[in-house]
């Protein structure tokens, strides 16, 4: 068999098309059938591109200079865009990116589940898709002697630090980093440094309620003490009395996960508030809630017209973090059971049903396999299964127990499209039917992709 060249050189100038988008966001152009993929290029554009990896099957390359431009580009709002690791969008009109997500879910809907017929909907956007996230998670640095915040530099840990501003966050939360890392540093606290792993103050957190404007800011040091502790609660509450809650976490270990295991409330409650349609839910520092509230709305609706509730129905909530897809549902079920792995999620949950007045749902802590698989054997019979797990999916005993137990209906709401089309495959192999699959953009300017599928039994 004759060997296939390469027909490009690392370091060499070509001219390149793009003729489409890869699920990262980047442009793909052909030579001679061999592709090359080039963060910043856009479909239909001709530009210089300088070759930086080729590989025996495709390349990679540099954006030099775009010679005919897209009508969809745009000039990124953010003057950190380029340098950043957070977004990787903002150079493409939202329409695109829509359009973009909406193709990576029917792509692996036919790759993966073999379902190339199944609808998959226009994506469901934001009208104003900036300044939509209620949590933000920053590193604290140092530079000639002051803290700074700013997100890692792309594939490295690098903080970057001009960074003013994340258009991307709520403002509130933006500012708050602000008056705390000024305080923190009028204090005299250090930085954690990673490579010595030395030093203090490792990450803020700030989360905001949206509907309550109630803010909890989350200190984590990799001491066990905070130092300057009354200090610091004292400058950051005499001026901003939207501050609920403070929470210092320690985390020890050399690791880039964020929090530790350790968690105290050093002052006000240990939890913030927020609303979905008519329900509060109270949010610990340790809880998952979804991070874009406007969004959330559109996603739970969407669960629940897929769900189709009927008043004697019993629904299973997999994955159910604090509770807040299953207490929606239980305004409309007769009983809602809610499984999560988090204690702590768990224990909002119960309070969030309390605050509610919800009284038909019950929730248990547990993985969702084991706890399927009991309920299994205790006889439980739902009528709707809604499952909304974490980014490598479902574990097949779930899906197993899940098959068995024969639900009308299954709801999946995913933060991962592979996995997603992965799981449907098994159901659909133990007797479901995808009838619709609903992409809604929770993560605007980035590339990750949230959808809602709704299946049924043949
Ligand atoms: N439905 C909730 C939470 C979704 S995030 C909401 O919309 O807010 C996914 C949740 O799955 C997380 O809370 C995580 O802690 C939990 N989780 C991860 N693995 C799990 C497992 N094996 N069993 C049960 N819950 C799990």
């Amino acid at each position: 068999m004759a060997k296939r060249e390469i027909p490009v050189k690392k370091n060499e100038m070509i001219t390149l098309t793009f003729e489409d988008l890869t699920h990262e966001g980047n442009g793909v152009g052909k030579i001679n059938g061999y592709p090359l993929f080039v963060q910043g290029g856009l479909p239909g554009e001709e530009a210089e591109v300088k070759v930086v990896k080729a590989n025996k099957n495709f390349g990679f390359g540099r954006l030099m200079n775009v010679k005919t431009k897209s009508p969809e580009r745009v000039d990124p709002p953010c003057d950190v865009y380029y340098k950043c690791g957070g977004c990787q969008l903002q150079h493409m009109s939202y329409d695109l990116q829509l359009e973009m997500k909406r193709n990576q879910v029917k792509s692996v809907m036919k790759k993966v589940a073999h379902l190339e017929h199944v609808p998959v909907h226009p994506t469901l956007g934001m009208e104003d898709p900036w300044r939509y996230r209620n949590k933000v998670q920053i590193p604290v640095g140092e530079k000639d002697g002051e803290l700074i915040t700013g997100f890692y530099q792309k594939r490295s840990h690098r903080i970057i630090d001009d960074m003013d501003t994340c258009i991307i966050q709520d403002e509130v939360n933006d500012d708050m980093v602000d008056v705390v890392r000024e305080i923190a540093t009028k204090l005299g606290i250090t930085a954690y440094d990673e490579k010595k792993d030395r030093g203090t103050l490792r990450h803020i957190v700030v989360r905001t309620g949206e509907r309550t404007g109630e803010t909890m800011v989350v200190l984590i040091t990799r001491t066990e003490k905070l130092p300057y502790q009354q200090q610091l609660i004292d400058e950051i509450t005499k001026h901003h009395p939207h501050v609920k809650s403070i929470v210092h976490n320690i985390n020890k270990q050399k690791t880039n996960v964020i929090f530790g295991n350790k968690t105290k409330v050093i002052w006000g409650e240990p939890y913030i508030h927020d609303t979905i349609g008519d329900i509060t839910f109270g949010i610990s520092a340790r809880s998952f809630y979804q991070v874009n509230p406007k969004q959330t709305d559109v996603l739970y609706e969407k669960a629940l017209e897929y769900a189709q509730l009927e008043p004697d129905d019993v629904v299973v909530d997999a994955y159910c973090g604090i509770g807040t897809i299953s207490l929606f549902l239980a305004q409309k079920a007769k009983k809602v059971y809610g499984v999560e792995i988090v204690p702590e999620a768990i224990a909002d949950a119960k309070d969030n049903a309390k605050i509610n007045n919800i009284t038909n749902a019950e929730f248990f802590v547990g993985e969702a396999e084991k706890v399927m698989d009991w309920w299994k054997v205790q006889g439980l019979k739902p009528d709707v299964v809604v499952v909304d797990p974490p980014r490598k999916g479902c574990d097949v005993d779930f899906l197993d127990a899940t098959i068995n137990m024969q639900p009308k209906r299954i709801v999946y709401v995913s933060c991962n499209p592979s996995t997603l089309a992965r799981d449907l495959r098994i159901l659909e192999d133990g007797g479901y039917e995808t009838k619709e699959v609903q992409p809604v953009d929770m993560f605007p300017q980035t590339t990750h992709v949230e959808c809602v599928a709704w299946m049924s039994r043949e």
